[in-house]
């Protein structure tokens, strides 16, 4: 094989043992011909994979070949116990892909409700309930999957693991692997009489609610994980998890960045000019007064400390920026534009002579 084996493992040329190992895993699982039942190159892929971690993690070997040297591992495929081993040692006892393939397969499934809150209820925390359809245990078969009455049976096959040892012959020589049983489907049990309620699955669809504490300082898209709230597993295995997407309501008042809050304050020529209190809307309801100096420019921002929203799972909360928004008047009645004017001429303003005025007012 010509292939760089740092490259085969896709590692840096001084990786750790570690990386190496962790790099193998990925790699091996990925590429393994029982993974990639349709893909013919999978075996040839999975073989340099596993070629270039057996000389990588070994020391003496690896060094030999960072010399240079040829290194030869000749007989890691043509025997059976040598590459049980080696995939033994990088994943355990349970193989490949685990040895909790069965529950794995069989756990419920996960479930995702949006939840629709207003930005105050998202910045303090509340209090909801979702309604979503999802699988629960039949009651008629106790969750068992089998006719009232009648009991499942322990599978023959695989004697109730749900997977077989399996050794197949490769290009490489025999390797074993596990895979899952087909006579019973990986369950482990045979149900000679299936429950009519839920056709032996265990599980029916139903209507149901949850009740979910929406933390101080979610935004919109977080997802609280509520655990084992989702579909029921089949024939009593374990319940899937429920995931509440929060979807925060647009609020005119405020816009949200992160943990603070900008809000837009319409401010008058006079009032920027001579000052005035500003009365300022609060998230959590309320207000506040806050003193705009004279001669406020357009765009200043006036940062109320700690008035933004709580820190998600953490003390403290964000500011509050109120930006200055300079509003010019567009209708004048004839006593506001003569005082104007008058004020043009003290400051020594060139203004026009006659204003055009909008025909509807
Ligand atoms: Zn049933
Ligand atoms: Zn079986």
């Amino acid at each position: 094989m010509a292939s760089d084996y740092y490259e085969v493992l896709g590692v840096a040329r001084d990786a750790d043992p570690e990386e190496i190992k962790k790099a193998f895993r990925r790699l091996a699982r990925a590429s393994h011909p029982d993974a990639n039942p349709d893909d013919p190159t999978a075996e040839s892929r999975f073989r340099e994979v596993a070629e270039a971690y057996e000389v990588l993690s070994d020391p003496q070997r690896r060094q030999r070949y960072d010399r240079g040297d040829r290194v030869d591992i000749g007989d890691l495929f043509s025997n059976l116990g040598t590459f049980d081993d080696l995939l033994r040692s990088v994943f355990g006892d349970s193989g490949l892909f685990g040895g909790t393939r069965r529950q794995a397969g069989q756990r419920g499934r996960d479930v995702l409700v949006p939840v629709e809150i207003d930005l105050s209820d998202a910045a303090f925390g509340t209090n909801s309930s979702v309604e979503f359809r999802a699988a629960v245990r039949c009651d008629t078969c106790s969750g068992n999957g089998a006719a009232p009455g009648t009991d499942p049976e322990t599978c023959a096959n695989c004697s109730g693991a749900g997977s077989v040892r399996v050794a197949r012959r490769t290009m490489f020589g025999s390797m074993m692997s596990i895979a899952p049983c087909d006579r019973c489907s990986g369950t482990g049990e045979i149900i000679p009489d299936p429950c009519h309620n839920c056709r032996g699955r265990g599980v029916v669809d139903s209507e149901r609610s949850a009740n979910v504490e929406i933390p101080p300082g979610v935004s919109d898209g977080t997802r609280l994980r509520i655990t084992g709230q989702g579909e029921a597993g089949a024939r009593g295995t374990a319940a899937g998890d429920l995931y509440v997407e929060i979807r925060v309501r647009p609020d005119s008042r405020f816009e949200r960045d992160g943990i603070n809050l900008h809000h837009p304050l319409r401010v008058g020529l006079a009032q920027a000019a001579l000052g005035f209190e500003a009365v300022v809307p609060l998230l959590e309801g309320g207000e506040m007064e806050l003193d705009i100096p004279a001669g406020t420019q357009p765009g200043s921002v006036f940062r109320l400390a700690g008035e933004g929203v709580p820190r998600l799972g953490r003390r403290g909360r964000g500011d509050l920026l109120v930006h200055v928004d300079l509003v010019v008047p567009t209708r004048l009645d004839s006593e506001q534009e003569s005082s104007l004017r008058a004020y043009a001429e003290l400051t020594g303003e060139a203004v026009a002579k006659g204003r055009r005025r909008r025909k509807v007012r």
